[in-house]
């Protein structure tokens, strides 16, 4: 993790208690309230829960300072990607995405957006720096794609974008905002799904949208209160204190992904193994220059179907679950999904098992 990242997390655990009076709460409270205490509507902060909540504006105040942008929070990372691409989009207007991302966006935009006028175009993430972007109101990419680790380069592509007029959202799921940093690489919009390494213990669902368009955010929150897709207090809660474990957590794991990686790699049953910190991956150049980290999610073939299921449920050390970024290594076959991948091809999320045991029950499991 570069200096940068790892100010903004120093900031981001201290920026409660610069504004504390004594004997407060060094913790966020858990305001649950759906109403507040009104006797005239002019200049409150908090009105109707709906509107805002102090317990998500506490969340977004931390990934604010991660994303140095204002963010909008949202129950889920889908409620952040719809959010995102309703801001931008409508009825004759064109968006393009990754046909080789999370797979939920593609419905999304072929089952909902599309009978509603909007033109949609799929591109494969590895063949975004050369797509003509003409005609385009929102391009939606995914660096690294979920979950086939294919990285495109979103500064070049943001530039290309923006002479043709339109608008550059990166999902930044796979990377969260302290391994990478779309906005600052000139992307328009960040959304990601919190639910993953941010919250990071498989417990809850979260996401935002961040931008440093403030007419576009505005988009984005008066969405969320006339859709009415707004996060529980308790989520949020549980959210802010996950955030604050999360670039040792990420240390960890990413630290864990570059061992297996190479170990992994070097194993005669494993093929075609994509983790874009090899030096050999084709992903390696632009991934070295635009994240500051490469990840914990390392993609890989085993013989076939029946192999890679024999490896999952062998190794005592790999929940068979899908979703990643938590404390435990899971990993699925991604087929079962529908992603177009092979039939053996397994996604690892990397966990917190200290990595040396890790391997030894991946390697057993292997065997
Ligand atoms: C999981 C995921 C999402 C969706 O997040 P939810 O919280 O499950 O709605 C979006 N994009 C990517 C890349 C994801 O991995």
């Amino acid at each position: 993790m570069d200096y940068d990242a790892q100010q903004r997390f120093a900031n981001l655990l201290h920026h409660r208690a610069q504004g504390l009076a004594p004997s407060a709460a060094i913790a966020p409270e858990i305001v649950s309230s759906a109403t507040y205490f009104t006797p005239d509507i002019e200049g409150l902060t908090h009105v109707y829960g709906r509107s805002g909540m102090p317990t998500w504006e506490a969340v977004e105040e931390q990934l604010g300072i991660l994303e140095a942008a204002p963010c909008v929070a949202f129950p889920s990372g889908m409620g952040a990607i719809s959010a995102a691409l309703i801001a931008g989009l409508q009825a004759g207007k064109r968006l393009i995405l990754p046909s080789d991302g999370y797979y939920v966006s593609r419905i999304l935009a072929s089952d909902i957006l599309q009978p509603y006028g909007v033109e949609v175009v799929e591109v494969a993430t590895k063949d975004f720096a050369t797509t003509d972007f003409t005609g385009a109101a929102v391009v939606l990419i995914e660096t690294p794609s979920n979950p086939g680790l294919d990285v495109c380069d979103i500064a070049l592509i943001a530039g290309r974008v923006h002479a043709a007029g339109g608008i550059v959202a990166v999902d930044n799921t796979t990377m969260t905002p302290l391994l990478q940093r779309p906005l600052d690489l000139g992307a328009d919009v960040v959304v990601a799904a919190d639910t993953k390494a941010p919250a990071g213990h498989s417990d809850v669902l979260f996401g935002h949208v961040a931008s440093r368009n403030a007419a576009y955010l505005d988009r984005v929150r008066s969405w969320r209160r006339l859709s009415g897709a707004v996060p529980g207090a308790f989520e949020a809660w549980l959210v802010h204190r996950g955030i604050e474990t999360l670039e040792v957590r990420l240390e960890r794991m990413c630290a864990s992904a570059g061992v297996l990686a190479e170990r992994l790699a070097a194993h005669p049953r494993v093929k075609n193994l994509r983790y874009p910190g090899l030096a050999r991956d084709p992903s390696h150049e632009i991934a070295r220059r635009q994240m500051a980290g490469f990840g914990f999610l390392i993609g890989f073939e085993l013989a076939d179907a029946a192999a890679a299921e024999a490896f999952l449920t062998n190794c005592p050390y790999i929940v068979q679950a899908t979703s990643f970024g938590s404390t435990h290594t899971s990993g699925e076959r991604r087929i079962r999904w529908g992603d177009k991948v092979a039939d053996g091809f397994i996604r690892l999320s990397v966990g917190l098992e200290p990595v040396e045991p890790l391997w030894a029950a991946i390697n057993k499991a292997l065997g």
